[in-house]
């Protein structure tokens, strides 16, 4: 038994100096002082070690804390379970500061997959205030958006896979310290002066919001625009190409671009963390309030590296005020013991990608061609699948947890029965954009619906909750607010092409601009199979088009076709073989099936893969060429 030596007059003193009293209490639960620390002493470990101090008040009826690992983070929305890279768990009472005691160490419980409970309270001592510290390991070895990275180069962090919050205590404010390894400098959106270490954040949210590098070597260029303060950290991991200084200037169209849309921006400074990896795989971009994390495979010196930069950079900096600020009501604060459910992210996610695809043609850094085959690839991505015809944009959002980069263990039938809520927003952008514009006569367009929405739940509504300023919206409201700005009714666009899965009006909407959308099929005949590129000598089939010929000869997942009308059959003369046939014409296979080879007879189709394409029509009426002018330069 562990014995304690307190003085109770010295306590009571020191409880009414070190006690901060919080006025803003939130909901039953009296603040806490929270104190995270993040230590990197190992780098080539991959090992983040996190302590977290927690201070009880004098009059705390708090016995146990629980400490949660979130089973996911914001912003990417399947279920990764970040506990199962927690290590070596331990949790010690410390006395205030200036008290002689002697505390023992509290017992952890693991209460279950992603909660520690540490049974403080028996050893408090009367009428004082403790701290509980508990410490952690994070093995963090992957460069994204979501997860994190420490290594002997730099240490990249998202805390959502790093931080544990105090379940209850999500809205306290939360202290982070940071002690990094000699030599290495640290920067987020949150930095506001040099060598800093220590920031404190107004909650947890806000705090695993934002992302952190830590290295020796990574740059920094900054600009202003309309007074607000932007850098541009980049850690190149490989030859940048000299092309470093043009990457900011070109940043700083981008950002004229979208906040000549939108007005100027909430925040003083916002930071861009650009990672070129380098490594061939990593490959990611995540929105933040005040920062986003860009992150490459390649060399910024390599061909096309530096353009796929910008686009995601174009992408991720809309989203400071679609789905960072102006957001589905599901959208924060969050239950991170189950994945989210929102039905809105083909407005925050699709629209932004449209957004991201037109801005950069408003910035001058796109011609009109380039988007024109933007928006005919995107049509062609929704249209050409399966998946498009059974499942609507808001089922797409719910399905978010399933289809936003989720791993599976066992088999789906994903690839035939869902679509993208990227693509599929974008589209459904795109088609109302230009139909507003058409009915209004350019007098307004979706730029105004996405400007009245951040008015109105964004900038004007009272705070709903401790997270954020203002509240989350309903789909119904961006419905309504959408009617009222093309003042007509949409709620039949809604109803078949948002709940629907019906196409939308692509042909009307595109003439309203002048443009002529155009399909033609890929093929003059159709199978409806798809093969392992990885495997060019073989045709092993790695899907079956649901409806398809092959569907109806009976070809499965994973059969290797031998012969296709006798001739052998391999992923590199797919085209050529299939091109002698007509649709109706019977063509015998040999499949290898495991073990067996089964013949089996195909009835060749007609085309059903459509390849979509803009032209601009040269009779376009004046109107409509003003109304494309005004629509690509954001009028
Ligand atoms: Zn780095
Ligand atoms: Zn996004």
């Amino acid at each position: 038994m562990n014995s304690l030596r307190v003085s109770v007059a010295r306590v009571a003193c020191l409880s009414l100096l070190l006690f901060t009293i919080s006025i803003a209490v939130v909901g039953q639960n009296q603040p806490l002082k929270i104190h995270y620390r993040l230590a990197m002493p190992h780098p080539s470990s991959h090992l983040f070690e996190v302590s977290i101090e927690v201070e009880r008040p004098a009059d705390s009826n708090i016995d146990s804390l629980d400490f949660q690992m979130p089973k996911w983070s914001p912003g990417r929305y399947a279920v990764f379970d970040f506990a199962k890279n927690v290590q070596e768990v331990s949790a010690r009472n410390v006395c205030p500061p200036g008290l002689d005691c002697d505390l023992a160490n509290p017992p952890i419980t693991r209460i279950d997959d992603q909660t520690w409970r540490v049974d403080a309270g028996r050893f408090k001592p009367s009428g004082s205030q403790t701290i509980v510290f508990f410490n952690y390991k994070v093995f963090a070895n992957d460069l994204s958006g979501t997860f994190s990275e420490l290594d002997s180069r730099h240490a990249n962090f998202n805390g959502g896979c790093l931080f544990m919050y105090v379940v209850d205590h999500k809205q306290d404010p939360a202290l982070l310290s940071i002690d990094p390894p000699k030599g290495w400098r640290i920067i987020n959106g949150r930095t506001d002066r040099a060598d800093q270490r220590d920031w404190q954040f107004p909650n947890w949210d806000i705090m695993i919001d934002t992302p952190t590098e830590v290295a020796p070597d990574w740059t920094e260029d900054d600009f202003k625009v309309d007074g607000k303060d932007y850098h541009v950290v980049v850690h190149s991991l490989g030859n940048d190409g000299g092309k470093r200084r043009a990457l900011v200037g070109d940043i700083e169209k981008i950002v004229k671009a979208e906040t000549a849309m939108w007005g100027p921006p909430e925040f003083d400074s916002y930071t861009f963390l650009v990672h070129f990896a380098a490594d061939g795989h990593s490959n990611d971009g995540m929105e933040h309030l005040t920062s986003t994390q860009i992150i490459m495979p390649g060399k910024l010196a390599d061909s096309g590296m530096y353009e796929e930069a910008l686009d995601a950079i174009a992408h991720e900096f809309f989203h400071v005020w679609n789905v960072k600020r102006l957001r589905p009501i599901e959208l924060g604060p969050w239950d991170f013991t189950r994945p989210a459910n929102t039905r809105g992210l083909w407005i925050a996610e699709g629209i932004t990608n449209y957004y991201g695809h037109l801005m950069q043609r408003r910035s001058g850094l796109w011609n009109d061609a380039k988007l024109w085959a933007t928006l005919a690839q995107q049509i062609t991505e929704v249209e050409n699948s399966p998946g498009s015809r059974l499942m609507s944009a808001e089922e797409s959002s719910l399905s978010a947890p399933f289809i936003d980069d989720a791993p599976h263990a066992q088999q789906t039938n994903l690839a035939n029965t869902s679509i993208s809520y990227y693509p599929k927003g974008e589209i459904l952008g795109v088609v109302l954009d230009l139909l507003i514009r058409g009915k209004t006569g350019g007098k307004a367009s979706l730029d105004e619906v996405m400007r009245r929405m951040y008015e109105e739940f964004y900038l004007k509504s009272p705070n709903a909750t401790y997270y954020l300023r203002g509240r989350g919206y309903k789909n119904e409201d961006f419905e309504r607010v959408t009617s009222e700005v093309a003042g007509a009714d949409m709620s039949d666009f809604f109803k078949r092409f948002v709940r629907g899965v019906e196409s939308p009006p692509y042909e009307d909407a595109f003439a309203q601009v002048g443009l002529r959308f155009v399909r033609q099929p890929r093929q003059p005949v159709s199978v409806g199979i798809s093969a392992d590129e990885n495997d060019l000598n073989n045709f092993k089939v790695i899907g079956v088009r649901p409806g398809s010929p092959a569907a109806d000869a009976g070809l499965e997942v994973g059969d290797t076709i031998n012969t296709f009308g006798g001739i052998k059959l391999m992923t590199g003369n797919l085209l050529k073989v299939v091109g002698r046939y007509k649709p109706g014409d019977r063509v015998a296979l040999t499949v290898q099936r495991g073990a067996r080879t089964i013949p089996l007879t195909l009835i060749m189709g007609p085309p059903q893969l459509m390849d979509y394409r803009l032209e601009e029509m040269t009779n376009a009426p004046p109107e409509a060429k003003s109304l494309r002018a005004a629509w690509l330069n954001g009028k």
